[in-house]
């Protein structure tokens, strides 16, 4: 991502207030007084003085912490949850079990599939279907296809909510036509996006 940077641009009104817009902006300078303040003072560097006030907020938020801000939104909740009880595991029974229960804990609140790829293999956590019989925890063989004659492709571990699994994406005689598909797919999509 590029690097955002604030207008240098300050007014020449009594009240002195930095430019609020991107450095290199177009049109004229604009910036509220506060971040919540719902007008806006707008003047042009050929005439510095000449300030009209707008509505609407016009404010710089440094993305740095705009992102922190986010990410701590989202963190709160789960820190007030969990953190006492990992603090008093870490504290009374030892620091590994506490460890153990944040990275449960994490992987057992994942609302939706994440998988990483390495080649013919992916590793992933997702939801478990709401029509799946209820388990607290499961280990199952992951199949290419059906029956009792299918390929084992890898090993799923249901933990409470989510099933954490890793297996073969296509059987390894397949690979080299898997491959190929896919290639033959994404120059497709090439071709149809140009
Ligand atoms: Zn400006």
């Amino acid at each position: 991502m590029r690097r955002r940077r604030q207008c240098t641009t300050w007014s020449c009104f009594a009240v002195g207030v930095q430019c609020q817009r991107l450095a290199k902006h177009d049109g004229p300078h604009e910036a509220s007084p506060t971040p919540t303040y719902d007008r806006h003072w707008s003047w042009t560097d050929e005439d510095p003085n000449g300030i009209t006030v707008l509505p609407g907020t016009v404010w710089f938020h440094r993305p740095e912490r705009a992102r922190l801000k986010k990410i701590a939104r989202l963190l709160a909740p789960w820190a007030l949850l969990h953190g006492p009880i990992a603090l008093l595991l870490w504290l009374y029974v030892s620091p590994a079990t506490a460890v153990v229960f944040v990275a449960l804990e994490l992987v057992t609140s994942v609302r939706r599939p994440r998988f990483v790829d390495l080649g013919r293999f992916t590793a992933g956590v997702w939801p478990v279907t709401p029509a799946a019989p209820p388990l607290i925890f499961g280990i199952a063989w992951a199949t290419h296809g059906e029956g009792r004659n299918a390929k084992i492709a890898g090993l799923e571990v249901v933990l409470g909510p989510v099933v954490v699994g890793a297996f073969s994406l296509v059987p390894r005689s397949e690979w080299p036509a898997y491959k190929r598909s896919q290639a033959a797919f994404k120059a497709l999509q090439k071709e149809s996006r140009s």
